[in-house]
């Protein structure tokens, strides 16, 4: 029996980077996928394609996280189409990096409604089917930054800070009710939303990381395996750093 047989997953942002990969481990490992992307509609049909080769029930959604109407509908949406929601990862997040002296009141409004207002929607009308369910498992997608911060990046470690705070709150609310919520902090993993960053940054944080190397997104899926599955059963209000030991 694979580890997540019979279970649904819903991953925000699955149509490329670390929700692409989150995506494939769930379905590799049995669960039927619901993902949602907001433009890349090619990339998010070609990865839903992959995962219905895998034999499992898998499907794209255009909606934007960041809207809580568009959050509501999505989840009405995807309880028609599967039946149930298990798993739901938080995983949608942009950076708009600035020093703060420079940032705009835009740049701030957008990385917070997208990384952390989109957690409140997503959570807010997927707790009470999980209630039904009489279960469920919350994954937000954090940041080492959230934990530490980083000069260039209040607007994104505040979202990130923030989702840490609302993942240890939802987890004491809803323990009883065996729903979990836990947050991962990623450190610097090889996606598009790095590929950005120059050869001297990079630099930079590979001379802190002890593990002398960037991760993977896949590597950030097999936490969030681990989290959604049994095997983390009794392990709720906890952020795990997922981060080459860059956190230590
Ligand atoms: P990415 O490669 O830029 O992919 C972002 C994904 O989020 C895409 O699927 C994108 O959809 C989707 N998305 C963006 N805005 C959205 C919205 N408003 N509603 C729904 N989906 C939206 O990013 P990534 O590197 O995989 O990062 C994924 C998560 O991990 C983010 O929360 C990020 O902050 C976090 N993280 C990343 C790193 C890292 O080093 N990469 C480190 C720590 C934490 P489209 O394709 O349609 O644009």
């Amino acid at each position: 029996m694979k580890l997540l047989e019979g279970k649904t997953a819903l991953v925000t942002g699955g149509s490329r980077g670390i929700g692409a990969a989150i995506a494939r481990a769930f379905a590799e490992n049995g669960a039927s996928v619901a993902f949602t992307y907001v433009s890349s509609a090619e990339k998010a049909n070609a990865v839903a394609d992959e995962l219905s080769q895998l034999g499992v029930n898998a499907k794209a959604y255009q909606s934007d996280a960041s809207s809580y109407e568009q959050s509501e509908n999505l989840i009405k949406d995807v309880l028609e189409e599967f039946g149930q929601i298990d798993i739901l990862v938080n995983n949608a997040g942009i950076t708009r990096d600035n020093l703060m002296l420079r940032m705009s009141e835009e740049q701030w409004d957008k990385v917070i409604q997208t990384n952390l207002k989109s957690t409140f929607n997503l959570t807010k009308h997927v707790l009470r089917p999980m209630m039904k369910n009489r279960g469920g498992s919350i994954i937000n997608i954090s940041s080492v930054v959230g934990v530490f911060g980083n000069a260039g990046q209040a607007n994104y470690a505040a979202s990130k800070a923030g989702m840490i705070g609302f993942s240890k709150s939802i987890a004491k609310e809803v323990g009883s009710r065996n729903i979990r919520c836990n947050a991962i902090a990623p450190g610097f993993i090889e996606t598009e939303m790095t590929e950005e960053l120059d050869d001297k940054t990079k630099e930079g944080y590979l001379t802190n990381i002890p593990m002398k190397r960037l991760g993977k997104g896949e590597e950030i899926a097999g936490a969030c395996v681990f989290l959604a599955s049994d095997l983390g059963a009794y392990v709720t209000g906890q952020v795990l750093s997922v981060c080459g030991g860059l956190n230590t």
